[in-house]
């Protein structure tokens, strides 16, 4: 039998899976605002923000998306397929760092993305925000998900479950980083799970 807070625990994780609905209007509002073409993902899982975005972008957009579990995308594939936006997905079978390594590499991709959004594995965002900020243009968003972790981060550690401990810990790493960075002007959002807005400026 599971306690209750661990019960809690267990479901706040699973939700922190998928992006949350109004996390998903913020973002939709977002890619409109800006008049995002080109976008990149990591983190797809079964692609409920991968469908969201390519619902937002042009007809002549396109999003890379980056996620090692070719699976969970294959098992939404149908449903992007029957919106009609398969043609606006590539695809990356990859560890994410690796595969933004191999993008920051290649001519021209330095400042030609307006937007990503990073909702995969929390100890390398910071790894992540560093690639992203050379990819995404000046003016463009990174936005990163989970950044309140379960509310986890605004908790002390002791009346933390241990599901969370360790993400609460990384998360709040993660948020004392970006709010030193003056390369981008941020917006914590608190909303679904928190999802923290980054304009590059420099
Ligand atoms: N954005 C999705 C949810 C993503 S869940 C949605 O809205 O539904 C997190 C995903 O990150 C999982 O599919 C997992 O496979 C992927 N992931 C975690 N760590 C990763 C890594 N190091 N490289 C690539 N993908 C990773
Ligand atoms: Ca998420």
């Amino acid at each position: 039998m599971r306690s209750n807070q661990e019960e809690i625990n267990l479901l706040m994780f699973r939700a922190g899976m998928g992006t949350a609905p109004d996390s998903g209007q913020l973002m939709a509002i977002l890619l409109k605002l800006l008049n995002a073409k080109r976008t990149i993902e990591i983190g797809v899982f079964t692609g409920y923000s991968l469908l969201l975005t390519a619902l937002n972008i042009p007809e002549d957009g396109k999003i890379i998306a980056i996620d090692e579990d070719r699976a969970a995308y294959e098992m939404g594939l149908p449903i992007i397929k029957k919106a009609g936006v398969e043609h606006k997905i590539d695809f990356i079978e990859s560890k994410a760092l690796q595969a933004l390594d191999k993008i920051v590499q290649k001519p021209d991709s330095e400042g030609s993305f307006d937007f990503a959004f990073v909702d995969a594995d929390k100890v390398n965002y910071w790894n992540y925000h560093e690639r992203l900020l050379k990819l995404v243009k000046v003016g463009g968003l990174a936005v990163y998900d989970n950044t309140l972790w379960g509310g986890s981060v605004a908790m002390p550690e002791d009346a933390v479950g241990h599901m969370l401990k360790e993400g609460r810990k990384l998360t709040i790493e993660f948020n004392n980083l970006l709010a030193k960075d003056a390369r981008v002007q941020i917006c914590h959002a608190s909303i679904g799970d928190g999802m923290t807005i980054c304009k590059r400026i420099s």
